[in-house]
């Protein structure tokens, strides 16, 4: 594991990543608050525990995630207090969201919007329960799914965290998140050894993914893909497959360096998503901070 089971500042990540990362600094302060608070309350809210944690170590040996197996957005939790507390510090952040976001919370403390129906299995799918609030509740479908997005991190990371302590050890050999199923927002090699760690930022899990096979379509090494790097920055770069015309930014650690947490440096890499989307090619995933156009 490279982070998810330490415990660490993040206050102290986010000044070192000030530091590193100027030309990020913004957007670091911005989503960093926001980022700060989801990993508190990821901490601090527990919600009540899972109660089937049956998952099958064969199915994940070929390729079915956790969440194809149980249930980890049940609607059974109470999300009230995360939705709240996120609302609340994203509009501090974007004050042009304050409105709408008074009234999405307005709407939850009266109980005439319930956070987790959200996650609800739905006919139409992911999304549907944002068009159903802004019909009914004239709450913007966009933030609230912005709004929603940053809760399911919050929930799904704790839910990764059972679920590790419950599976231990399993094999896994897919580029999509064998908890959550959504593909790497970041990858990290290590430099001694040259191990190749992919990062999910919808639940803050991480797994090791062979260096020479595409995460996002599988295509084997081959010329049409590549790393991608800026001149005088060998630590970092963009993974680049030219198959499926996907990048991953990549980070090179070498020795012990401080405890991170990804989403922060993947931020701090916001440079190559510019310059890849630039190009013409697109994230493995939508994050808060990658959909630029
Ligand atoms: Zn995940
Ligand atoms: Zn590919």
């Amino acid at each position: 594991m490279i982070s998810g089971s330490t415990t660490y500042d993040i206050s102290q990540i986010l000044d070192r990543a000030f530091e590193q990362y100027q030309h990020a600094g913004d957007l670091l302060k911005k989503i960093g608050s926001v980022i700060a608070r989801q990993r508190q309350l990821a901490q601090d809210a527990p919600l009540a525990p899972l109660n089937n944690l049956r998952i099958d170590k064969e199915k994940l040996k070929s390729g079915v995630s956790v969440i194809q197996q149980i249930s980890l957005l049940g609607d059974r939790e109470d999300l009230k207090h995360i939705t709240l507390v996120l609302a609340k510090v994203v509009k501090e952040v974007l004050p042009d969201l304050g409105e709408d976001l008074d009234h999405l919370s307005e709407l939850i403390q009266k109980g005439r919007l319930v956070p987790s129906d959200y996650f609800k299995p739905s006919a139409k799918g992911a999304g549907d329960m944002a068009e159903v609030w802004g019909n009914k509740l004239k709450v913007s479908p966009s933030n609230a799914a912005f709004i929603m997005s940053l809760v399911s991190r919050v929930v799904l990371e704790q839910r990764a965290k059972e679920v590790r302590q419950a599976l231990g050890a399993f094999e896994w050999e897919k580029g999509y998140c064998p908890i959550c199923g959504n593909y790497p927002s970041i990858a990290l090699i290590e430099e001694e050894g040259g191990k190749r760690f992919l990062y999910c930022s919808a639940c803050g899990q991480n797994w090791r993914y062979t260096r020479v096979v595409c995460p996002y379509c599988e295509k084997e090494a081959s010329k049409g893909m590549d790393y991608f790097y800026i001149e005088n920055k060998t630590q970092e770069s963009a993974f680049v497959c030219d198959e499926c015309n996907k990048y991953l930014v990549t980070l090179y650690r070498a020795g012990n360096l401080f405890a991170r947490d990804m989403d922060v440096s993947a931020i701090g890499l916001i440079h190559l998503d510019i310059l890849m989307q630039d190009k013409g090619y697109e994230p493995m995933t939508a994050c808060v901070w990658n959909v630029l156009k």
